[in-house]
């Protein structure tokens, strides 16, 4: 059979057929089952990939249920990120620093717990010949995603992270565990203090919203209100992928600026996950197009 140009093979789930899924709740919207079993199917490799819709005080038992059955890993979602990882026996380094799993590999018996959350980021930026190395990045938020984002960046060798946040406390406390976990140097401000925003754009090689503005329905909200603090030459990635493109990226888009959307990180951290567990390259223009209707 034939899937968008590549060959797509038809696989039977039988008894070779290595388990993979999604712990969370809720996980009904999740589009990782279509992404997932797309790119097995088209790589012809025996794995399925489930929702399992489980409450937080569950969440032990689920994995201890996995780990018997031989599961081969799975996707962890909020808010069992923390809590994951405590239930897995080693973590990567990004997922030590940051204290959260995403993805847990099961190595025969062994758990390792990973966060791809920000190296699907990183991946989404040299897939689009985005070079941050040596360079300062600008992130407005300090939630879950913008925690792994900036600390993966920062293992990446960023040289200068400028953290702004709703609640200041939180940009701090983000940039002190950048600053004592790897050699980028991260400061941090209030949001609302727009004058260093705009100072701090004058020299970033990209700017980061990893917050909820601009995302539906609040659509008409954006991290900056004035185009012109964006440069044409400085890349504009955006967290958010409802809508594809926000009002930020509308702006820098009409600046000139390089445009990355949410859905790219997306796809970019669930390939970092089917790699983690096959060993092999998800293929992403096919999940692309197959499941989000865009080219990559
Ligand atoms: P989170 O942990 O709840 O963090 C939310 C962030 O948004 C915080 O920095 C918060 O600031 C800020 N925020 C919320 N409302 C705000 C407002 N009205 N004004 C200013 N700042 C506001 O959420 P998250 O998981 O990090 O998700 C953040 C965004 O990234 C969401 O849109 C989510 O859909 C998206 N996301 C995308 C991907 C992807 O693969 N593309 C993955 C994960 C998340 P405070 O700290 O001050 O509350």
């Amino acid at each position: 059979m034939i899937l968008n140009g590549q060959r797509k093979t038809d696989v039977e789930i039988d008894a070779k057929t290595r388990l993979t899924g999604l712990l969370g709740s809720p996980v009904a919207h999740s589009l990782s089952p279509v992404m997932h079993n797309t790119a097995f199917q088209c790589l012809g490799i025996p794995y399925c990939y489930m929702a399992f819709d489980v409450p937080e005080r569950a969440l032990k038992t689920a994995v201890n249920g996995l780990k018997s059955l031989n599961a081969r890993g799975w996707n962890v979602t909020m808010p069992d990120k923390t809590a994951m990882c405590a239930l897995v026996d080693q973590c990567s380094p990004a997922a030590a620093i940051i204290g959260a799993v995403n993805t847990v590999v099961n190595e025969g018996g062994i758990l390792t717990g990973h966060v791809t959350d920000g190296s699907g980021f990183m991946k989404m930026l040299k897939e689009n010949r985005v070079a941050v190395a040596g360079e300062t990045v600008v992130l407005c938020g300090a939630g879950g995603a913008a925690r792994a984002v900036a600390v993966q960046a920062a293992l990446d060798g960023v040289k200068q992270l400028m953290i702004f946040n709703r609640s200041e406390s939180k940009a701090a406390a983000l940039a002190d565990t950048v600053n004592r976990n790897t050699p980028c140097r991260a400061e941090a401000y209030a949001l609302a203090d727009q004058k260093t925003l705009q100072t701090s754009l004058l020299d970033a090689a990209l700017l980061i919203n990893g917050t909820k503005l601009g995302m539906a329905p609040e659509t008409e909200t954006s991290i900056i209100d004035t185009p012109q603090w964006l440069r044409p030459d400085m890349a504009v990635a955006d967290l958010v992928y409802h809508p594809r493109e926000t009002r930020l990226l509308k702006m820098a888009r009409s600046r000139g600026c390089q445009t990355l959307g949410g859905l790219g990180m997306l796809l970019f951290q669930g390939a970092q996950a089917f790699e983690l567990w096959t060993g092999r390259a998800m293929p992403v223009s096919v999940v692309a197009k197959q499941v989000f209707h865009m080219e990559v």
